[in-house]
């Protein structure tokens, strides 16, 4: 199963993977995970991201593509597939990732967006921030955040729409709920012949 997980800062896609990634067993692979671990060991690609995730901003594509890069060659299993959450956040990543599954494992199944209103998103935020203390969790950046993702990210849909990949899932309530969403959106990709029967 090769998947994306689209949605807003807050939207719950980091919960969503874990839970999909045990459910199915598919490894979640998390862009700003990634960034958080090089930035914690003081890494030369941690040193150049550590800025723009501080301030709310996107690191820069080429970047965040040699890190996708790496990891999408290293250990994964074309077979087994992949959950991608915070990735791809532009368009031009997105065209990147088309080109980086052409040549490797093929297409993507699926791409789950997780849509959550703005008021909901900024008070998940602001309650992962004492729970978590992320270190991009302040009021001002989590807006920046949300205005990145209007400006860069959410023209990803209409990418995967014209694609035929595009499943929104509302992602409010509890995380079971969501979940339970989610799952019935993906039975389509674990039985293709429920896609199939549906218009
Ligand atoms: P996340 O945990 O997915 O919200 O990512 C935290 C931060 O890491 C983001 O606000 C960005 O600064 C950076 N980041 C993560 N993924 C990407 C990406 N695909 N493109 C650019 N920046 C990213």
């Amino acid at each position: 199963m090769r998947l994306v997980l689209l949605g807003p800062p807050g939207a719950g896609k980091g919960t969503q993977a874990t839970r999909i990634s045990a459910r199915h067993g598919v490894p979640a692979i998390s862009t700003g995970q990634l960034f958080d671990q090089q930035i914690s060991a003081g890494t030369a690609l941690g040193r150049r991201a550590e800025h723009y995730v501080r301030a709310g901003e996107l690191v820069p594509d080429e970047i965040v593509l040699d890190i996708v890069a790496e990891r999408l060659t290293t250990g994964v299993d074309c077979e087994v597939g992949f959950l991608l959450d915070g990735f791809p956040r532009t368009l031009p990543q997105a065209e990147a990732l088309d080109r980086m599954l052409d040549a490797s494992c093929g297409p993507l199944d699926l791409v789950v967006d997780l849509v959550v209103g703005e008021d909901e998103v900024l008070k998940r935020i602001s309650r992962r921030a004492v729970s978590e203390g992320r270190r991009d969790d302040t009021e001002q950046t989590a807006r920046r955040r949300l205005k990145v993702f209007a400006a860069e990210t959410a023209p990803l849909r209409s990418h995967y729409a014209d694609q035929g990949l595009l499943r929104s899932v509302d992602g409010s309530g509890s995380p079971d709920e969501v979940f339970a969403r989610i799952e019935e959106v993906l039975a389509a990709v674990a039985h293709p012949e429920v896609r199939a029967s549906r218009p």
